[in-house]
């Protein structure tokens, strides 16, 4: 029996389902704020007044943890959580797979007396020992070796996580192997933020400005879609795979244009607002809500924060969604491209730096000088994408991804950055060593120096760019909404400390023989302008133009993971990490493989969903509906005999229809079959990894055209899984 009565069953329950929102805020929500974070007002509170000190310090300066206040610290966690009907804590950690990892250890201990009483030790909260064995590393050890331990980031505050029966006290930590290696994402990424400290901090020394710690902020926009859980428990594919194998586009898409930033309707507001009762009461601010462009697509993006923490609560934000979801009879869905020929979802992923004083230096100054180290640091940004664009890209590649980027609703693979009209004609400027009196209006010369007042202009008017510089931030549009950002802005960091070196050492040779410091930082920008001219782009990045042009500028437009992953192990890029002590060659090594393995495996489970739906839901439905057909040509040529009419024929028709689509999704499944088994034998994980991107991705899409034909060809009582125009449009 296939699924078909339950999708009616199904159909009629979602639409009589009320929305049930009746409560209101009344700012009850906001009071919460922060409630479950030891976050530093908690902090304060709690802790003696020199532990407090000596860890605000740890936290400020990034350095590790004291152990001589890790009892006190162990000690006022435990009080706080316990209060709080805490009974577990956990690590909290990002392991290669990119989602997070915890296991639960109670406070329970039995002391000398035979007494159960509550304890949480020092070492406990500084360190701890899941086994590794289980995590990917890329075949970086074998299993018996298998040793790593989790460390505190003391930088990220600890949280509650509410449970039906008592919370658990998350630690959010690091992960590393006990020779140091990472086995975590977000080890490399605070060897970024500290690498970028210094080099950043190394340039505001040489404009006179004294720093003591320079960061990196981010703010990620989350995009996901909602649908009813219902219509969830009927697709496989979904639950499986994330995205819908099948599924005929509806007669309305997103052709209208209605959805985006349209009125909000009272079941998805009442989800968004418990999602964000929740974020509060972690200590997450999110700020923004709108409807996507997509029929039942939606986004939330938090204030901005420092980039470890930013990217520990877009994992949380994400975890929060789904379960916010689930208790809400909702399922969101957060893969890059769960309906085919409806926009996808990604994950903006906005990137700037700032000093100790939360001056943001991307910002550009009232002043000249001020404009000119903003300047340097614009600059050193479009090198670093200029120079290692290509294992950017690679950070952003997945199985999932590979469906938005270049299909003419995300940026394209090809890495470009726009700046805007203004900037964009500054830097010509300074390239061609023109007077800035001479300019056009908005550049206005303030008489010294030569130097230009940069008119801030906040308008980003090129949403198709993958990297926009928005105004005082850069836009990395390319991460997909299921990613974690850690990856991409360790390696957007690392790129851009190391051009901020590779120009503060220019500068200072320039000095030497320029004596006038604003003329040798003019000549050093002017250098960089030129070499990074290719990857500025300030047109239409769908165009098929733009292709065509990135390709005269040797640009590389990596389509597919299989491909765009060979980055990662790329001679320059391996060396520049190196350099920068973010990634050694085994980490490197080891998140290659990672990569390739999650992206084959994913590619491995949609092939197997699509067949087994194949024969246990499509095949099934088309034959019956076939016998039926065969029924009424039978029974028409009977009456054929006795009157002289000509029925059957519209049946006879349909019937030749059905059995050539039926015997199509066989054929195609059957090729589906071999290429798999093909795969399979390859032992080659690079080669492997592009026969998926150069065969069995596009034999997926294979298999499904006849099967979306068939969906349009049945009557809609007779289709066993959700359609489309059900799913995108009744909530
Ligand atoms: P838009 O949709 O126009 O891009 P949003 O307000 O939706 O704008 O999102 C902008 C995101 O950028 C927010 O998360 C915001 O906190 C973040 N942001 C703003 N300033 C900075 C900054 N200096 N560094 C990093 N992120 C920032
Ligand atoms: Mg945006």
């Amino acid at each position: 029996m296939t699924q078909t009565k339950l999708r009616k069953d199904v159909l009629l329950k979602v639409a009589e389902k009320s929305t049930g929102i009746k409560e209101k805020l009344n700012g009850k929500k906001i009071k919460k704020f922060g409630i479950n974070s030891f976050n530093n007002q908690i902090m304060r509170e709690k802790l003696p007044k020199d532990v407090y000190k000596k860890l605000k310090q740890t936290i400020l300066e990034g350095k590790k943890l004291d152990m001589s206040i890790a009892k006190s610290v162990a000690h006022a966690l435990k009080e706080w959580a316990t209060e709080k009907g805490v009974t577990h804590f956990t690590h909290w950690f990002q392991p290669l797979t990119g989602s997070t990892a915890e296991k639960h250890d109670a406070f329970l201990e039995i002391d000398n007396d035979g007494f159960v009483v509550e304890r949480f030790r020092p070492e406990q909260l500084v360190q701890g020992e899941p086994d590794a064995s289980s995590f990917p590393h890329g075949g970086r050890r074998s299993t018996f070796e298998a040793r790593g331990y989790t460390a505190w980031d003391p930088s990220s505050p600890a949280f509650i996580k509410e449970g039906p029966n008592g919370g658990i006290l998350c630690i959010p930590s690091v992960f590393i192997s006990y020779n140091g290696e990472a086995l975590d994402k977000k080890t490399p990424l605070l060897r970024a933020m500290e690498d970028i400290n210094k080099s950043a901090s190394r340039i505001l020394n040489m404009f006179g400005n004294q720093s003591t710690r320079v960061k990196i902020t981010i703010g990620t926009e989350q995009e996901y879609f909602l649908i009813d859980k219902s219509f969830y428990a009927l697709r496989p594919d979904l639950q499986l795979t994330g995205r819908t194998l099948f599924g005929a586009v509806p007669p309305k898409g997103q052709e209208l244009d209605d959805h985006y930033f349209g009125t909000i309707k009272e079941r998805v507001l009442g989800f968004m607002q418990d999602v964000e009762e929740e974020l509060y009461k972690l200590g997450i601010p999110a700020k923004t809500r709108h409807n996507e462009v997509a029929p039942q697509q939606f986004e939330i993006a938090p204030i901005y924060a420092e980039a470890n923490i930013g990217a520990d609560r877009n994992q949380l934000m994400m975890q929060v969604i789904k379960e916010v979801a689930d208790r809400k009879g909702l399922a969101a869905l957060m893969h890059e491209k769960p309906f085919e020929g409806i926009n996808g979802s990604g994950k903006h992923n906005n990137w700037s730096i700032q000093d100790v004083d939360g001056n943001n230096l991307l910002d550009p100054g009232e002043t000249p000088e001020e404009n000119l180290q903003f300047l340097v640091f614009l600059v050193a940004t479009l090198r670093a994408v200029y120079k290692y664009g290509d294992i950017l890209r690679a950070t952003v590649a997945s199985s999932s991804n590979d469906h938005r980027l270049g299909a003419n609703e995300a940026p394209p693979a090809i890495m470009s950055v726009f700046l805007g009209e203004h900037l964009d004609s500054i830097l010509n400027h300074i390239k061609e060593g023109k007077d800035f009196k001479s300019s056009q209006d908005f550049v206005i010369d303030l008489g010294i120096n030569k130097l230009p007042s940069i008119l801030k202009d906040n308008t980003d008017r090129n949403r198709t760019s993958p990297f926009a510089f928005t105004g005082n931030k850069f836009e990395f549009r390319a991460p997909g909404s299921n990613a974690s950002v850690s990856l991409t802005n360790t390696i957007l960091s690392a790129a851009v400390s190391e051009s901020l070196s590779v120009m503060a050492n220019d500068i200072e040779k320039e000095k030497k023989k320029e004596e006038d410091f604003d003329q040798a930082v003019l000549k050093v920008l002017k250098k960089y302008i030129i070499e990074t001219e290719p990857i500025r782009f300030e047109g239409d990045n769908y165009s098929e133009e733009w292709v065509e042009e990135a390709e005269k500028r040797g640009l590389p437009n990596l389509k597919t993971s299989g491909y765009a992953y060979d980055a990662i192990l790329d001679k320059k890029n391996v060396k520049m990490l190196k350099d920068r002590k973010v990634f050694d060659r085994i980490e490197l090594e080891s998140l290659y493989n990672t990569k390739q393995e999650k992206y084959i495996t994913e590619l491995e489970i949609e092939g197997k969903t699509l067949i087994n739906l194949v024969r246990t839901e499509i095949i099934p439905t088309a034959i019956d509906y076939q016998t039926g057909l065969i029924e009424n040509v039978q029974k028409a040529s009977m009456l054929m005999k006795d009157f002289d009419i000509d029925t059957g024929q519209d049946a006879k028709h349909l019937l030749e229809q059905i059995s050539e689509l039926i015997k199509n999704i066989r054929a195609s499944v059957a090729e589906l079959e071999e290429k798999m088994e093909n795969a399979e034998a390859k032992d080659d994980l690079s080669e492997a990894a592009k026969y998926y991107s150069d065969e069995i991705v596009p034999q997926l899409e294979k298999v499904r055209e006849p099967v979306d034909e068939l969906e349009e060809l049945l009557p809609a009582e007779e289709w066993p899984l959700p359609k489309y125009s059900e799913m995108l449009f009744m909530i």
